[in-house]
């Protein structure tokens, strides 16, 4: 009983853990001067071959900045960096060839023959630890809590420089996408499917009655239950869909790989999840719906703009016909 639960609280950790980190955007994303400029200095300071400023996604560790790897990804299972996101705390690993926990392990037997090891977690702000920032030699060596130290100060630069990244791109409420960047997003996506034949969907979705939870509750419950209702439609979406707040109370919803049939299904769950979800307000609890637009690219739908147009037209008809429901433009 107590294992299932405990088994239960990991996997949701670990859940909310490649939310925290997805909501980066850094995986895939190539290299850039402000990462690179980090793994440069610690190599400098350290004096040694290799660093590495890597994410851990669900099965692998992905690097975005590395120097003397020579791969830009390895798998999860046999990363070093996986036991210190595990623990959250630094790992030093004087000599990996004589220690039990690595002597067997791919990059220690064989390319790059791995020995020095030491690495510190990049931490977000919530306590999630997303990645690590280490250092490698080739030869063993000794380290003690000075380099530990530093170590930690160049992961704070790293995750001040993710930050910085995330707050022009982010709506600071509610951490969707800021308007901007989802259009950004939406272009890109939709031009990647049509020049691919891929199908793409959008949902516009709107609060209903918004204002007057404004009006009953104050602003300040107000923006709880945007904040709640971001995060209920973000944790019913597929991996790969982006949320984006497009205005007040009003958000988007790109759904790649996705037909117009399948975004309807996915605007419905979305809808009724939403419904069903109580948010607690100062001791009370409120509910809100949401109309919501749904559109497909393809068919004379080319570009955001339009896609967004279409999905529109869907969610006003929505709101005319009685609101808490879904329509498709006609
Ligand atoms: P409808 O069902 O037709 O969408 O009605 P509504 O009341 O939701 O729509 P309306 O456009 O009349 O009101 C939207 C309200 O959203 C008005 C505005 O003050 C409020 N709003 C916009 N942005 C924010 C915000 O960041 N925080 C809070 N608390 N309220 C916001
Ligand atoms: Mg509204
Ligand atoms: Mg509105």
């Amino acid at each position: 009983m107590v294992d299932t639960e405990t088994r239960t609280d990991a996997a949701d950790t670990e859940t909310r853990r490649l939310a925290a980190l997805a909501s980066y955007d850094i995986l895939d994303t190539p290299p850039e001067e402000n990462f690179d400029r980090i793994g440069r200095m610690i190599r400098r300071l350290f004096k040694v071959p290799i660093s590495i400023i890597s994410f851990i996604d669900g099965d692998r560790q992905w690097y975005k900045a590395s120097e003397g790897m020579g791969v830009s990804q390895v798998p999860r299972e046999s990363s070093f960096c996986k036991r210190t996101i595990e623990t959250g705390k630094p790992l030093i690993v004087e000599d990996a060839s004589t220690d039990p926990r690595f002597a067997d392990n791919p990059y220690v037997t064989g390319d790059p023959g791995v020995r020095f090891y030491l690495s510190v977690p990049l931490t977000t702000k919530d306590g999630f630890h997303i990645g690590t920032v280490c250092v490698i030699d080739t030869k063993a060596r000794q380290t003690g809590p000075l380099e530990v130290e530093l170590l930690a100060e160049f992961a704070d630069m790293a995750m001040d420089e993710l930050e910085l990244r995330n707050r022009a791109t982010r709506d600071a409420l509610t951490g969707c996408l800021s308007r901007r960047a989802f259009r950004e997003e939406a272009s890109r996506t939709i031009a990647l499917s049509l020049r691919h034949d891929l199908p793409l969907a959008l949902i516009t979705f709107d609060l209903d009655h918004f204002k007057s939870i404004n009006d009953t509750f104050g602003h300040a419950a107000g923006d709880e239950v945007l904040k709640a209702a971001a995060a209920t439609i973000m944790r019913t979406m597929r991996r790969s869909d982006v949320l984006g707040r497009l205005g007040g109370e009003e958000f988007g919803v790109l759904l790649p790989n996705t037909d117009l049939a399948g975004a309807f299904e996915a605007a419905e769950r979305m809808r009724s999840v939403l419904a069903e979800r109580e948010v607690d307000i100062g001791g009370r609890t409120l509910t809100v719906t949401a109309s919501f637009g749904v559109a497909a690219a393809g068919n004379g739908v080319e570009t955001a703009e339009a896609l967004l147009a279409r999905a529109d037209e869907g969610l006003y008809s929505a709101k005319r016909s009685g609101r808490n429901r879904s329509a498709a433009a006609s």
